[in-house]
């Protein structure tokens, strides 16, 4: 059987992603760090609505605590496999650089590129074998754009995005897709201390975005419906373009 594998599913666009993907008919595998109350709300919900899933903690920056997971995964699964990975999990920790202290930087790197490195490369092999595949990358318009006091944020997120890009070369003849998915302003507990009044002015939509419109591109990307679509960044704004 297929698995769906969402990091950082316990809250914010993780948990909505989880609860959108599930809706596909797809067991979740619900991955948190620390927050098992809101990873098991995760879950609850999924339920609720008739699917199927189950709790995968480990911190994703952690090499060790990757390969221990997702073998002992393995071993109490060997008919099924992860066929749909959502690289969500994610930190902000901001500083104007020359105020940045080194584990501001090396955390957020950690966390959303050596996160994606030590998971994606883990999981690829059951995709190249199977011939199918869906990786999709949370990057962000600080990435793309770069934001004045996340230079280590921006620079995770670039760097994530020509990861997107490499592999998805990589991988497309063996019908494995990558892509990224490049949020503005999402309401999430990672927003939660920004001025969101004096910041959705500058949106042309004129609000924040919901994790619900992010899940659903998520969804899309990982369907069967967006399999020509690879290598790709895709943005979610509201039109606040760079
Ligand atoms: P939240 O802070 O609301 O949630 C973060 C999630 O990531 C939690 O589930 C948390 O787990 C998990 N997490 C954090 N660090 C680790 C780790 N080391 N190992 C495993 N899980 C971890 O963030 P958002 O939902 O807002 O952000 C999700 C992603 O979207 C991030 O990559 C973020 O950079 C990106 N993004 C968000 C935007 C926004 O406006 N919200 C805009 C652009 C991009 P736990 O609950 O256990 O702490």
């Amino acid at each position: 059987m297929k698995y769906v594998l969402v990091t950082g599913g316990s809250r914010g666009l993780g948990k909505a992603i989880c609860l959108h993907l599930s809706k596909q008919g797809l067991p979740i595998i619900i991955n948190y760090r620390s927050n098992k109350a809101a990873a098991e709300e995760t879950l609850k919900q999924i339920e609720e609505q008739g699917g199927k899933g189950e709790l995968l903690s480990f911190d994703v920056s952690d090499r060790d605590a990757v390969e221990h997971a997702l073998e002992k995964w393995e071993n109490q699964h060997p008919d099924d496999y992860i066929d749909i990975l959502v690289n969500n999990a994610g930190i902000r920790q901001d500083s104007l650089l020359i105020f940045m202290q080194d584990e501001q930087w090396h955390d957020v790197l950690d966390t959303t590129l050596n996160g994606f490195f030590y998971i994606t490369r883990r999981l690829l092999k059951n995709m190249l074998s199977h011939r199918s595949g869906r990786i999709i990358n949370i990057a962000s318009l600080s990435g793309i754009k770069g934001l004045p006091g996340q230079s280590n944020y921006s620079a995770a997120k670039a760097a994530l995005i020509g990861a997107t890009k490499a592999l998805a070369q990589e991988v497309a003849p063996r019908k494995v897709t990558v892509n990224a998915v490049a949020p503005g302003f999402i309401t999430t507990d990672m927003t939660k201390d920004l001025d969101e009044n004096t910041l959705k002015k500058m949106v042309p939509a004129g609000r924040f975005g919901k994790p619900e419109e992010v899940a659903a591109l998520v969804s899309f990307l990982a369907s069967e419906d967006s399999s020509y679509i690879t290598g790709e960044v895709i943005s979610i704004n509201g039109g606040l373009y760079t």
